[in-house]
């Protein structure tokens, strides 16, 4: 799925854009006062956010968990790219790289299936939620709706969204797929164009991929 969001990210009101008080300080100085401060706050408030949740980069995304347990969940529920086999270490050193390697590989065969191989600036971010009902507030809170979509991707945030409890190797594909037509095209395709493009990307993700000369 591939949808817009039903509104842009809030845009930060400075407090010297407040009212000002009858009494108080002139609107110049409060401007002046203000601002350091919002910018702290956010500066902060990004650094908590920093902290609570655990990020992963791979050559091609970026991570970001809710829970740390849901990297090794995530781990084993994509089944693509190297497993490390039956007797791979649970260190989460190594747990952490075999995912950053299957979420490579993933991206990588979307690339290849769709023949769209360009480098994305920034790097796609792969929001992993914790569970069916932080997915279900995620999704309200983006749309403004309930909406049942198990994995969803956003262009204006240029993020996909899934669920650590709830998704496999073609989801994630299908979602990145998404993310590479829409940045490949100068112009977005339509979302039916889009959707077929992808949907083809998961259905035949174990496949080879075809070559210029097997279409005619
Ligand atoms: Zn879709």
């Amino acid at each position: 799925m591939s949808a817009n969001p039903a509104r842009r990210i809030p845009s930060v009101k400075r407090q010297g854009e407040k009212e000002n008080s009858p009494g108080g300080p002139p609107i110049g100085r409060r401007r002046w006062l203000g601002l350091p401060s919002a910018i702290l706050i956010l500066t902060l408030a990004f650094a908590a956010d920093a902290i609570a949740q655990p990020q992963l980069e791979s050559a091609y995304a970026r991570l970001m968990f809710s829970n740390p347990e849901d990297i090794a969940t995530l781990n084993k529920s994509i089944d693509f790219g190297e497993s490390g086999g039956w007797f791979a270490s649970s260190d989460p050193a190594a747990v952490e790289k075999r995912l950053r390697g299957k979420i490579d590989a993933l991206y990588d065969k979307a690339q290849r299936i769709l023949d769209m191989r360009k480098p994305m600036r920034p790097k796609v971010l792969l929001r992993v939620l914790h569970d069916e009902n932080e997915r279900a507030t995620t999704f309200f809170k983006i749309f403004k709706r309930n909406g049942q979509a198990r994995a969803w991707y956003v262009y204006e945030f240029n993020t996909v969204y899934i669920n650590a409890q709830d998704v496999n190797e073609g989801i994630i594909a299908h979602e990145f797929a998404h993310a590479i037509i829409d940045h490949y095209l100068s112009v977005r395709p339509p979302r039916a164009s889009a959707e077929i493009l992808a949907t083809y990307v998961d259905k035949y993700l174990f496949d080879d991929v075809r070559t210029r000369n097997d279409f005619q």
